[in-house]
């Protein structure tokens, strides 16, 4: 790839999942043709439509007609950007591939920095988010706390600032395509393969018109998601907390029991008792959540859904 001359132009795949943009896949579509105008590489725009109750699909299949690089993928429901990210690997057939954020937030010129980083030899290119300004101070606080923890407790490290804004060389996207779990916290699956990544700086638009989809709780679930697939923490948090109660107890006991026979005290009774046995029984509560959530997690991987589910497709050859 770099140094390398291309004897033809290289495919690259844009994948957009949408849920609801059917205002903004017109202006989207035009001006990723238009930035594809001055790089020399072909063109294929993968629209997913993730289960959309607006005319998102019937826009997308307009665009299908009369635009050859344009392909629809659309849902049976809505069954979450990570899916329809990975529905876009599956479909993608470029050399390398591009996600970008369907309400224009991504600004598509950014394609050509990244295009060309590529070029130069890096196999995962992505933008790192100069401005949070679009987003509240409940989830700027979240999302620093979610890395936080994770970056120091997880088995791998991800770039707080990074998006889902990024190019990825075919090497990178089949090696993704091939993690067979159902769980896809994207950002923590694109750290875990690796490859030569490059990051770059990029400025956030503000959407261009509608909001965004993700409320708090989509956020939390989302966060959780992540939290569980790339740290065993919480679990070793249970047996550390337990060991640590069981040695306190343990001191506490013998405590009472010199108290008792050396200075001969009436031994604390009613209260203490009842506190021990609420916080322990609290603890095993909390504990027993942890150890829910990923048996929970382990159900879904062992039921073997697929990601999702498609209703038809279109701009597709055969
Ligand atoms: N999206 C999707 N499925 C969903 C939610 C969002 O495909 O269930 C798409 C959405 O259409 C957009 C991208 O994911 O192209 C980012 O979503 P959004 O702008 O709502 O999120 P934010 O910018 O707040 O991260
Ligand atoms: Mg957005």
């Amino acid at each position: 790839m770099s140094g390398e001359p291309f004897c033809e132009p290289p495919l690259i795949s844009v994948i957009a999942p949408c849920f609801n943009e059917a205002d903004n896949v017109e202006a989207l579509h035009q001006r990723i043709t238009a930035v594809f105008q001055s790089i020399s590489a072909d063109l294929e725009i993968v629209f997913i439509d993730d289960g959309s109750s607006d005319a998102t699909s019937e826009k997308i299949g307009k665009l299908a007609e009369v635009d050859s690089c344009v392909r629809l993928i659309q849902f049976a429901r809505n069954f979450g950007k990570e899916a329809a990210l990975t529905a876009g690997l599956d479909y993608a057939g470029g050399d390398a591939v591009v996600f970008i954020d369907a309400d224009l937030q991504h600004p598509p010129e950014f394609i050509i920095d990244m295009v060309n980083a590529w070029r130069d030899g890096a196999e995962v290119v992505y933008g790192v988010r100069q401005n949070r300004d679009g987003d509240g101070l409940a989830r700027r606080a979240f999302t620093f706390a979610f890395y936080g923890l994770l970056n120091r407790f997880g088995e791998i490290k991800i770039p707080p600032n990074a998006g889902d804004y990024r190019l990825l060389d075919r090497k990178a996207a089949d090696a993704l395509k091939a993690l067979p779990e159902r769980n896809r916290f994207m950002k923590g699956l694109y750290a875990w393969v690796g490859f030569r990544t490059l990051a770059l700086p990029l400025r956030v638009d503000e959407r261009a018109i509608g909001k965004s989809r993700f409320s708090f709780s989509k956020l939390a679930e989302f966060g959780i998601g992540g939290l569980t697939a790339f740290s065993n923490l919480p679990l070793r948090a249970a047996g550390l907390l337990g060991a640590l109660v069981a040695i306190a107890a343990i001191g506490y006991g013998l405590f009472e029991l010199l108290s008792a026979i050396v200075f001969g005290r009436e031994t604390a009774g009613f209260a203490t008792l009842i506190v021990a046995i609420m916080f322990l029984g609290g603890l095993q509560m909390i504990f027993l959540g942890v150890l829910g959530e990923y048996l929970g997690r382990v159900y879904t991987e062992v039921k073997g859904r697929p990601l999702y589910v498609v209703r038809r497709k279109a701009g597709f050859d055969a």
